[in-house]
């Protein structure tokens, strides 16, 4: 198991993985576990079994990554390990990403924004929420406090390709590029918020603004990227920005083949985004100059977050136990490893 000591400094990229333990679900159908984290960084992919046998390790899948989380590990351990370190990035004047990547029913929305199913919502062991508390933590110590800083939130969708705020009741933005290649999401509530209790209002008016009017909660937020914003002002000026993303579940397969032309267009759209997420993570890893953001609407409205000088990222590919999800981890975890 991971403890606090294992914490990587300084790089501009982290990727993870995160297994979720069997649900009700994978359990009444008897799915069976293929997973096993046997280090801290290592997750295998093999044939379910009671126990695996290390001897066997190089027959499996197995990938590396910063670090593999296994089924037991908590909401709380999972911060502590990759949005934690960006907090402070964005203290220093620095851009900061943080995404769920994974199939629908892996744990995407559980790592980020917290439980929200049905009426019990607790949001607030979320990373969003864990983030959120961090920043008035860090808004205390002497060093940022004499800054004067003050603190905003933004909560929006992207949905085919197009932005809906949450904060206000799914209107319709426009995202615009000016001359100098700045890019504006023009009118977006930027609400200000000055505790956790603030911003934990927040996301239960997004998350509830994001799932209404639909018959499952599910299948639409399978189809859309939600994108949670924490900005730093000073003066009024941006100082720093901290963008969570849970993105829409990359099991795309059945839509390709649909009959239905909605459905396809807005499969192939997410399909698009994720493959310039992808491009656009590797380019900052990189130091690459170029980075292609213009290839998709989310990779736009997170453009000044790919470039600078001080822009650091994570990502955390969540995968489901059952060998009846195998086809769609293993995808998962090799979008995941190229993004390294
Ligand atoms: P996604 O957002 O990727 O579609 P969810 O976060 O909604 O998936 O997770 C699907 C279900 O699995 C939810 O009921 C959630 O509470 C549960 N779940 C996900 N990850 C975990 C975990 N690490 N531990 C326990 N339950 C989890
Ligand atoms: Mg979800």
């Amino acid at each position: 198991p991971l403890n606090t000591t294992d914490l990587i400094e300084e790089h501009r990229i982290c990727v993870c993985v995160r297994a979720r333990p069997l649900n009700k679900k994978e359990l009444t159908t008897k799915d069976l576990d293929v997973i096993t984290v046997p280090s801290k960084d290592v997750v295998m992919v093999h044939e379910p079994k009671q126990k695996v046998d290390l001897t066997r390790y190089l027959e499996n899948q197995t990938f590396r990554f910063d670090y593999a989380f296994d089924d037991s590990t908590t909401n709380e351990m999972v911060y502590r390990f990759t949005a934690r370190p960006l907090v402070e990035t964005i203290f220093e004047r620095g851009m900061a990403t943080c995404f769920a990547y994974g199939q629908t029913g892996s744990g995407k929305t559980h790592t980020m924004g917290g439980d929200f199913s049905g009426k019990n919502q607790d949001c607030s062991k979320g990373i969003y929420a864990l983030a959120a508390r961090e920043v008035f933590v860090m808004l205390g110590k002497p060093n940022y406090k004499k800054l004067d800083l003050q603190v905003f939130a933004t909560f929006f969708e992207i949905y085919s390709g197009k932005v809906f705020d949450l904060l206000n009741r799914k209107a319709k933005l426009r995202v615009l590029e000016d001359g100098k290649q700045q890019v504006q999401v023009v009118g977006l509530q930027e609400k200000e918020v000055k505790c956790t209790e603030d911003v934990l209002r927040l996301i239960e008016v997004g998350n509830s603004c994001r799932t209404s009017g639909q018959t499952s909660a599910n299948a639409h937020s399978s189809r859309s990227h939600a994108v949670f914003q924490i900005i730093l002002r000073r003066r009024g000026k941006m100082h720093g920005k901290f963008s969570l993303i849970d993105l829409a579940g990359n099991e795309r397969g059945a839509d390709t083949s649909s009959a239905d032309r909605q459905t396809r267009l807005e499969g192939a759209e997410i399909n698009k985004s994720l493959l310039a997420l992808k491009e656009c993570i590797r380019a900052l890893g990189r130091n690459k100059p170029h980075t292609p953001f213009r290839a998709s609407k989310l990779t736009q409205v997170l453009r000044d977050s790919f470039i600078g000088e001080n822009s650091r990222t994570c990502m955390i590919a969540t995968i489901s136990p059952g060998m009846a999800s195998c086809e769609n981890t293993l995808n998962t975890l090799r979008y995941a490893n190229r993004t390294k």
